[in-house]
């Protein structure tokens, strides 16, 4: 016989039988593996020891490989590129949904410098109202609708039509 053939013929069955040894033994090696990791975990220090090395080793991984900002925000940029049309749908998805309209609500009043113990609660109370608290007219139209802020406490004073908001607390606020 060839040797070749031999040594070819050899290793496929080699590899049959470990196969076999495998697929045979499978559930008691996988016993065995998992006593055997639960006793080495289970050893002093070791769980310190674990992530110490895994600090170290990042470090050192990011040392030999110092990340490329000009590249990592050319590979953003192109993946923004090549996905604007998905990302843009997502997000006026999430804008026209009531979780969306809710969170930019009250993110818009944090940033114009609103304070409240709960924002939830006062956004309940400002989707609620359908009637200015001045005039008493009715909100027609979604921007109608003002939440009105003490601008040097922060404080909530009134909901109210726009044109209130400006009439007559501008006037207000100009005259202190
Ligand atoms: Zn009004």
């Amino acid at each position: 016989m060839d040797k070749t053939t031999y040594y070819s013929k050899n290793k496929e069955m080699r590899k049959e039988y470990g196969r076999k040894y495998y697929e045979e033994n499978k559930e008691k090696m996988r016993i065995y593996q998992k006593a055997y990791q639960a006793k080495y975990r289970q050893r002093e220090g070791f769980k310190e020891w674990k992530s110490n090395y895994m600090k170290e080793y990042q470090k050192e991984y990011f040392k030999k490989n110092p990340p490329d900002k000009e590249k990592q925000s050319e590979r953003m940029k192109k993946y923004f590129e090549k996905n604007k049309d998905r990302m843009n749908a997502y997000w006026k998805k999430y804008r026209d949904s009531d979780r969306g309209k809710e969170v930019m609500r009250i993110n818009n009043w944090k940033q114009i410098g609103v304070i409240d113990t709960d924002f939830k609660l006062l956004y309940e109370q400002y989707k609620k109202e359908t009637h200015c608290w001045i005039c008493g007219c009715e909100y027609t139209r979604p921007r109608h609708k003002h939440l009105d802020h003490d601008h040097e406490t922060g404080e909530v004073r009134y909901i109210c039509c726009m044109k209130c908001n400006i009439q007559v607390l501008g006037r207000k606020r100009g005259s202190k």
